[in-house]
């Protein structure tokens, strides 16, 4: 895919995200990236201050991916500092447009967490959830088949932290602790107080992801009202995993 098929891509997936009968966000929150090309030495990303459900083309900045990862780095960079740095990370010199501040945790999900496109939102049904004080309970099982075969085995939670490179460290943390458990790359952060990251190969997965895991945050409060969530056990989760017939659907829904 070309750099510019890439961003038309984005730009819709922008849209859906950002549209109001979605709910997934509002105004000016959330934002989305994509990798061009294999090598991932430059993403799109939303400018910051573009609103999703409206923004235009040209209010995407094509990023280096190195150069936004480094604020990652420095542990005592000010907020000017990090603007500048993230200012100087874009390709295009002679654009005045602002990356959004959440370009590092974008960079760090699209290397270390394997994607290729990610889209950032904070559903309402996932805030009721993760401005509990029961989010943790709420996120120590699975509760449907299809849940697995779009989200994956887990989602990777994030407890809160500052936005900015702290964030963007405490997800390379989160994810790599999942590589670890799970021996596969998150589908879905949840950011305690914050919000949703859905991590896909595409940005049609992004859409698939978003929509299957805010159906999910709906079914929790749902079986937290009513009781407490009656989880899959670890190994019916694992069989729905592993089994063939599950990974036909998910070539099946793959084209959706
Ligand atoms: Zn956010």
């Amino acid at each position: 895919m070309t750099t510019q098929e890439t961003l038309t891509k984005l730009h819709e997936l922008a849209h859906w995200l950002g549209s109001p009968d979605n709910d997934f966000a509002i105004l000016a929150e959330g934002n989305v990236s994509a990798a061009v090309g294999d090598e991932k030495q430059t993403y799109w990303l939303k400018a910051s201050g573009s609103s999703m459900g409206s923004m235009k083309p040209d209010q995407f900045v094509l990023m280096n991916t190195a150069r936004a990862l480094s604020i990652c780095d420095h542990e005592t960079l000010t907020d000017a500092d990090i603007k500048r740095t993230l200012f100087e990370a874009r390709e295009d010199a002679t654009s005045s447009l602002y990356p959004s501040t959440e370009a590092a945790v974008h960079a760090v999900c699209l290397t270390d967490g394997g994607a290729g496109a990610v889209g950032h939102t904070h559903p309402t049904p996932w805030l009721s959830l993760l401005c509990s004080n029961r989010a943790e309970e709420a996120l120590a099982g699975r509760l449907f088949p299809d849940e697995i075969v779009v989200c994956g085995i887990a989602p990777c939670f994030v407890p809160y932290t500052d936005p900015g490179p702290p964030l963007a460290r405490a997800c390379r943390a989160a994810i790599r602790q999942y590589q670890e458990t799970w021996d596969e790359n998150p589908k879905v952060l949840l950011l305690q107080n914050h919000g949703l990251f859905a991590l896909g190969k595409d940005c049609d997965e992004v859409r698939r992801i978003t929509m299957m895991s805010v159906k999910v945050a709906r079914a929790l409060i749902g079986a937290l009202m009513i009781g407490s969530p009656n989880f899959l056990t670890p190994a019916q989760a694992d069989r729905i995993r592993t089994r063939p017939d599950e990974h036909f659907r998910q070539k099946l829904i793959a084209n959706y």
